[in-house]
């Protein structure tokens, strides 16, 4: 295990956030003072955290079973919502790169319809094309997307760094990720399926996504939820009565209509500053 300070303002004043168990191991999720980022700390090291990346882990999972089924279906129904919010910013068939695409899902999807789509993934890279983000041409995409892979990154202020890099100037960065103020956190305690332990070292609101942003020049131009992702975190959390489950689903979904930052997973749709 390794101790950090925190990503964003490299500080190591916080609180203790929650106390989690998991594999009969314990965790720590702290918040820091001055930015409110939650997270993991100590953390496993990179080095260590190869091995919950294996064919158990649902976006690289090959076997057939309920569970997957469901984690595919939704997939699916988001494939078509993150696409219509890239074609509402950047318009259709542009030259996409998806970075931390697992499986290349979204990417082999976007490149059957006719668009241009590349994929990297450091934990997957076997199933991608880009090896490297280092090796890029200079703003030469209209669009990155980093959809649910932000709160793994290890190396997050490196990757954004290329990032800025690589994005045209008039591009559009999108960013999908599980929102730590979400009503169901309140509702499900521990057994918030979206702490994912221990691969999700991150977790993002609203406040701690525009100063990382900031730091890394970009700015959000709007935000978006991914509605599906209520019943998919509801669904798979730990330790909860079903009845529990459909009534909370109900609360969660009045919530984030009346208060989108309330909502389960967030879409930050950011451009360059
Ligand atoms: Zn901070």
């Amino acid at each position: 295990m390794e101790s950090t300070n925190c990503i964003i303002c490299n500080k190591s004043s916080f609180d203790i956030f929650k106390l989690l168990e998991f594999d009969n191991k314990k965790f720590t999720l702290v918040k820091c003072l001055k930015c409110s980022l939650v997270f993991l700390n100590p953390r496993l090291s990179e080095s260590d955290i190869g091995k919950y990346y294996n064919e158990n882990y649902k976006p690289f999972q090959k076997k057939k079973n309920f569970i997957n089924s469901i984690y595919k279906i939704i997939r699916y129904i988001n494939f078509y919502i993150k696409k219509k919010i890239i074609i509402e910013y950047v318009g259709k068939n542009k030259n996409n790169l998806d970075i931390g695409s697992g499986d290349s899902f979204f990417s082999k999807k976007l490149n059957d319809l006719g668009w241009v789509s590349s994929s990297y993934d450091k934990f997957n890279p076997c199933d991608t094309d880009i090896k490297s983000l280092l090796k890029l041409n200079k703003k030469s995409f209209n669009s990155i997307t980093i959809w649910h892979s932000i709160e793994h990154m290890y190396d997050i202020n490196s990757v954004f760094k290329n990032v800025n890099n690589i994005l045209s100037d008039s591009g559009f960065l999108f960013i999908a990720c599980p929102n730590i103020d979400s009503k169901e956190v309140d509702y499900l305690n521990n057994n918030w399926a979206a702490y994912d332990l221990p691969r999700h070292i991150y977790h993002f609101n609203y406040n701690s996504m525009s100063i990382f942003l900031e730091k890394h020049g970009f700015t959000i131009e709007g935000v978006k939820n991914l509605k599906i992702d209520t019943f998919y975190n509801i669904f798979m959390s730990r330790n909860t009565n079903a009845l529990y489950k459909i009534l909370i689903l109900f609360r969660c979904f009045v919530n984030q209509l009346i208060n989108i930052k309330k909502s389960s997973s967030l879409v930050y749709v950011c451009k360059k500053i």
